[in-house]
């Protein structure tokens, strides 16, 4: 089938793993974004999926806008509550993860952008400087008001020793995860390098993301435009599902590793 035909194609058209497998197999360099389903199997809840935080509370967004951390002392005691608590402190990397550590073995990583902020491909081995975090991430605070950093563990001890809302040691400002809320600017630097990392690639593998929040959505159209085929490993559809040379709606610890699995190796 030509990836870029302009017949209309049926879901069963795309839905081929061996396709999917050789598109990745066959890439010198393939660029990947990963979403909060590649950590579902490590048992960190997604916010849109079927069992997402989102789906289950949605009155829950509201605490991830910036303005209203900034204007609302109880958001804030709410959100060091759910960041002492989060799954991500003892989560172990997954099979999915695993597997994009083995494509950069075989030398045909070009990076991994990722919008999640566990840390858990660089604590599956991925190299840090091919992560490009473009949501930051949840184990450094900042101050809003100096942007000193400072690692979150020593923040979430002084929560556990009952602060309930910790300022900066430095200047007094308010401090949040080193994470992006609606309404933040994303880092300017992370986002160059993933646009950079998106055009640059003959594979584009997009996985356990709705594809629903700008820009990370869009990078999957800067590389298709820029040449690139697209991959969706994804359960549920995406607004990029009719641009995919390959959409894979099955589960990603078992899927990934097809993927990336050299020929021989299977
Ligand atoms: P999302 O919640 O919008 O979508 C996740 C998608 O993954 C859903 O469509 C779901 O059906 C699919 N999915 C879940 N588990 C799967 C599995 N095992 N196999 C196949 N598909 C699976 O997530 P998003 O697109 O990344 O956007 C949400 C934002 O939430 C991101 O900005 C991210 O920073 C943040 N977030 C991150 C984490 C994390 O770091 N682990 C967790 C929750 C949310």
């Amino acid at each position: 089938m030509s990836l870029r035909s302009s017949r209309v194609r049926t879901l069963a058209d795309v839905t081929d793993v061996g396709l999917a497998a050789e598109l990745v197999r066959s890439a010198a360099r393939v660029t990947v974004l990963t979403g909060a389903g590649i950590s579902t199997e490590s048992g960190i809840p997604d916010f849109r999926g079927p069992q997402g935080l989102w789906t289950k509370d949605p009155a829950a967004p509201a605490m991830f806008t910036i303005d209203n951390y900034l204007a609302d002392r109880d958001v804030r005691v709410r959100a060091w509550r759910n960041r002492r608590d989060h799954p991500a402190w003892t989560a172990r990397p997954n099979a999915g993860h695993r597997a994009l550590v083995d494509l950069e073995r075989q030398g045909r990583l070009q990076a991994i952008v990722t919008q999640n902020i566990d840390g858990l491909h660089q604590a599956a081995g991925s190299e840090p400087e091919l992560v490009h975090e473009i949501h930051g991430t949840i184990w450094e605070a900042v101050c809003l008001t100096c942007q000193r950093r400072t690692p979150m563990a020593d923040v979430l001890a002084r929560v556990e020793a009952g602060e309930e809302d910790p300022p900066c040691r430095s200047c007094d400002g308010i401090q949040k995860s080193a994470t992006i809320s609606f309404g933040q600017a994303l880092d300017p630097a992370v986002l160059e390098a993933s646009v950079h990392a998106s055009r640059d690639c003959d594979v584009f593998v997009a996985v356990g993301t709705s594809l629903q929040v700008q820009p990370a959505a869009s990078l999957c159209g800067v590389a298709y435009d820029a040449g690139a085929s697209l991959v969706v490993v994804n359960a549920e559809p995406t607004p990029y599902d009719g641009i995919a040379a390959a959409v894979l709606r099955e589960p990603i610890g078992r899927t990934l590793p097809r993927l990336v699995t050299e020929p021989g190796d299977a």
